[in-house]
């Protein structure tokens, strides 16, 4: 069985002492909640690492990587130069860089092999448009984005790591897959993954909040989420993680 975890991607919002604030309320909330990650901007990170030094239960990613280790590559930031600043995990291939930075399948599958040449644990995010899911291609696209990482570095690695189904057309628009058109989606990915995924967590993300978040994580293959506008209130997010306890 996978363990129970909710991710908060807070994207390009806020400055460093909004970020502190916020991890500070994360650190200071009580209750029951799973393992939590927060992905805040790269220019955060070192003031959200200082509020959670003593929180046990949180950790911190990145919303990025370079699929290069080092070099002449302006504007580039480094596994090492994450796992330096006290980064656990990275999201990669997030459908808001798929679309605005065209990035492929295949340099997604890059940045998910060097994070993992620099002991960062990659989110491998993966989900059809609109568009595609409307001609029913849905499960089609998510194979060949999986399929990309698994060719680069292998099954048992991608099984290694943490995988989220994000809808494009659901991400940031107030829309969510229903529950059991998530967790269609969900079983098919574990599938794809074969005896090894069994314990890999499975994320689903897609406008989640307070009020959907039970009927989406009462499904089976559901693990958690990765949350983004919803994880910019610490209240919120603590309450959304207290339905996945719930549920599990
Ligand atoms: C996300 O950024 O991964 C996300 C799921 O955003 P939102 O929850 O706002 O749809």
């Amino acid at each position: 069985m996978a363990k129970p975890l909710l991710a908060g991607n807070w994207k390009m919002h806020g400055t460093a002492k909004t970020a502190a604030k916020l991890a500070a309320d994360l650190a200071n909330s009580s209750g029951d909640y799973p393992e939590l990650i927060v992905f805040p901007p790269y220019v955060c990170i070192p003031a959200v690492v200082t509020e959670l030094l003593a929180a046990k239960n949180i950790a911190i990613g990145a919303q990025n990587i370079s699929h290069h280790s080092e070099g002449a590559y302006t504007g580039e930031i480094s596994g090492k130069m994450l796992t330096d600043i006290g980064c656990s995990h990275v999201l990669v291939g997030h459908s808001e860089r798929r679309t605005n930075c065209s990035e492929s399948n295949e340099l997604v599958a890059e940045k998910f092999a060097a994070a993992k040449r620099s002991g960062l644990v990659p989110i491998l995010c993966v989900g059809e448009t609109f568009e595609q899911r409307q001609q029913g291609q849905e499960l089609q696209v998510i194979k060949s984005q999986l399929d990309a990482v698994v060719d680069l570095v292998g099954l048992e690695t991608v099984c290694d790591a943490i995988v989220a189904y994000e809808p494009v057309w659901a991400v940031g628009t107030g829309e969510t897959a229903t529950p059991e058109q998530a967790q269609q989606v969900h079983s098919f990915i574990r599938a794809e993954l074969g005896s090894g995924g069994t314990d890999t967590q499975i994320l689903y993300g897609g406008s989640i909040n307070a009020d959907n978040a039970a009927a989406l994580f009462a499904q089976p293959d559901l693990d958690g989420g990765l949350v983004g506008g919803a994880s910019l209130e610490a209240e919120h997010f603590i309450n959304i993680a207290q339905q996945i306890v719930e549920q599990k």
